[in-house]
């Protein structure tokens, strides 16, 4: 493992404070913005392109731009709005970065590199306030919601990292909202991201590219599915029974195990999407044979994948990981009960991977 600290010192944070963070502009909001400071709609499309096929980080660099517009640009506007706190490296290629927002606040993203191509996972909100007891992130409670921008500004800093590191054109290919946060309690910020990193005129990423990580908030997951959008549905579900489940995240108080699958159904009816369910195994609590056909039984005709993850540790947390031999016991009784399971690979093993570790081990919480 290798941490690299403090780079990239120079990026004024302060400047996000007063000036339009253009990152946080669908493509129709910037040919809105620049027509606002008296420029023709086309100079919206050509910022739009710089930002986003160009990736420039400097308005100098948009050079098919009148010096004055620059000039303007320069004084009222803003593309980096966070700097580098740090990064940490592992043996695998897996890489979180920590990163400093404009009011201190502190916020992780991790690029993973499959053999199918390279995801990104992207906090949704400073902190979380959903309380599942496995998550270092929600430790100190939620300080704010990030904007669109803010999350669009994560990506693409590690989309310029990969321009810059490889030799080959190597694109983010995927993206998952499953870092620090509950993207859908910050709903129309999350959706605005989507957007964005969609539109034909930048990065093209498909909806079906981007998978929206949930503890479980129904009335979001039903907006969602009304809105038929092609995105990929994780839920974290971790337990079979609402005693456990409500132990493990507090949010399973206010909808329970029956009331959140009805609305997987629904999402599947709308969307005609396969849902992705995450569970897991906490070591004593939800992992033995038995959960397994509970789990089998109660996934019985929804159209799902389970994602099986043995409990990342966390130091501030007391929990114990399931042995290997009955992590594939659980993993073999589920595909013999006819589900689509399997065990998460892990990534980032040797580094702070689980989210939100990273920030508390820098004190930042
Ligand atoms: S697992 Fe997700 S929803 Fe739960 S506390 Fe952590 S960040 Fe929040």
């Amino acid at each position: 493992m290798e941490t690299i600290p403090m780079i990239n010192e120079k990026q004024a944070l302060s400047d996000a404070g007063h000036k339009v963070h253009l990152l946080n502009l669908e493509f129709d909001d910037l040919e809105k913005w620049v027509q606002s400071i008296g420029q023709p709609k086309f100079r919206g499309k050509q910022i739009f392109q710089w930002l986003y096929v160009d990736r420039v980080t400097d308005f100098d660099a948009m050079s098919n731009l009148p010096q004055k517009l620059r000039e303007q640009l320069k004084e009222t506007a803003t593309i980096n709005t966070m700097r580098e706190v740090t990064r940490q490296v592992s043996t695998d290629g897996t890489i979180k970065w920590l990163w400093e927002l404009y009011d201190g606040s502190t916020i992780e993203t991790v690029l993973m590199r499959h053999d199918y191509g390279n995801s990104v996972c992207v906090s949704s909100q400073v902190g979380c306030r959903m309380g599942c007891t496995f998550c270092a992130s929600t430790l100190g409670g939620l300080v704010r919601n990030l904007t669109g921008g803010e999350v669009v500004e994560q990506l693409l800093n590690v989309q310029r990292f990969l321009d810059s590191a490889a030799e080959e054109q190597e694109r983010v290919s995927s993206v998952v909202l499953m870092g620090s946060g509950e993207p859908m309690e910050n709903y129309d910020e999350v959706m605005k991201f989507v957007d964005i990193i969609n539109d034909q005129n930048g990065l093209k990423i498909g909806a079906r590219h981007i998978t929206i990580s949930t503890s479980g908030l129904v009335p979001a997951i039903r907006r969602l599915a009304d809105e038929k959008r092609q995105i990929t549905m994780a839920i974290s579900l971790h337990a079979t029974r609402d005693e456990i489940r409500s132990a493990l995240m507090p949010i399973n108080r206010r909808w329970g195990i029956d009331e959140l699958l009805e609305s997987c159904r629904y999402y599947i009816r709308q969307t005609g999407r396969r849902i992705s369910f995450e569970y897991a195994l906490v070591g004593g609590q939800n992992d033995d044979l038995a959960h397994a056909r509970e789990l089998a039984g109660l996934l019985t005709n929804i159209d799902c994948h389970v994602n099986l993850i043995p409990v990342n540790y966390v130091p501030e947390r007391n929990y114990t990981r399931t042995p290997k031999d009955q992590i594939r016991a659980f993993v073999n009784e589920l595909n013999r009960l006819g589900v689509n399971a399997t065990v998460r690979r892990e990534k980032g093993h040797d580094i702070a991977a689980a989210c939100g570790q990273l920030r508390a081990e820098q004190g930042r919480i």
